[in-house]
């Protein structure tokens, strides 16, 4: 049976897929938000005991149309380990019709357009991806490990190589002073890499993180929860390619989305209303499980 080592995380849409823990932990883990792999040092399942998950799931679940690979970063396995991953999912799991998984930006920069054809052609399908900010200060400061333009150049090539790409940006990460340059230069990047797939998160400040440290420090002054809303309507009104829309997240005030242009004025009409009956006052400085 697949034993999973927790923590454990998946997008939201891949609620009804079968997940294969392929690495354990995240081959970066240094971004100062995050708190999903700080308690897991970064390893690969060996390919023995993946194998055996493998088929024993498809004896037992051959009707599964999907598989998601987790967990924060499987991209980063080398492109061979990876279609010797898919070529087994597809041969032991009959009904299989898509594969996704979690990337970093630094595991498409890695792989060359070859390699990446040649998952994409072996089943790979969609690609998730955490672009953050657009604001290269911000991406310094959060120690994401990329620049924009690299962020961008990594999401071309998985956006050319043919994947379907859902990526996530957060509301706020910019703190006060930098909202504004964080959310403008977030739908710069959105606009340059053309995502089929864009949610929009909330700041979320976790215990563990350096990032709640530095709330604490008071070297970060949290967002307001309106400050936020006009970020989001600031997104809106600037992201000009054709994109799935979403701000439905457990994080967010508002949930809400749309069809990116077509639906803008739709979405914009939402988030203007709500904004003045959006409190004036900072986020909390610890995430408790609801706002
Ligand atoms: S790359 Fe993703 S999973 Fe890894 S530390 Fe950064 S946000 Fe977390």
């Amino acid at each position: 049976m697949v034993k999973y080592q927790e923590p454990l995380f998946r997008p939201p849409s891949e609620a009804r897929s079968l997940i294969f823990q392929v690495t354990l932990g995240c081959s970066h883990n240094k971004c100062t938000f995050c708190y999903m792999y700080k308690t897991k040092k970064f390893r690969i399942k060996p390919w023995e005991e993946l194998y055996r998950e493998i088929v024993e799931a498809g004896k037992k679940y051959p009707f599964i149309k999907r598989v998601f690979l987790a967990d924060g970063d499987p991209l980063v396995l080398e492109a061979p380990h990876l279609l010797r991953i898919l070529e087994t999912l597809y041969r032991h799991i009959p009904a299989l019709e898509r594969v996704s998984i979690y990337a970093t930006p630094q595991n498409l920069l890695e792989k060359s357009p070859r390699e990446l054809d040649q998952l994409r052609r072996a089943g790979l399908h969609l690609v998730y991806l955490g672009i953050e900010s657009g604001d290269d200060q911000v991406l310094k400061e959060t120690k994401k490990g990329v620049d924009s333009r690299e962020m961008v150049e990594a999401c071309r090539k998985a956006v050319d190589a043919g994947f379907i790409l859902s990526t996530m940006v957060i509301l706020g990460l910019g703190g006060t002073p930098r909202w504004r340059e964080h959310i403008v230069n977030t739908a710069r990047v959105v606009n340059e890499i053309a995502p089929h797939y864009l949610a929009a998160l909330t700041l979320m400040i976790f215990p563990g993180t350096l990032l709640h440290r530095q709330v604490k420090e008071g070297k970060f002054p949290l967002p307001t929860m309106r400050q936020i809303m006009e970020e989001m309507a600031t997104l809106v009104k600037l992201v000009e390619v054709e994109t799935v829309f979403r701000s439905n997240h457990v994080s967010n005030l508002l949930p809400i989305g749309g069809n990116l242009p077509g639906d803008r004025e739709k979405v914009l009409a939402q988030i203007e209303a709500a904004i003045p009956l959006t409190p004036d006052t900072p986020l909390p400085t610890e995430y408790q499980g609801a706002f």
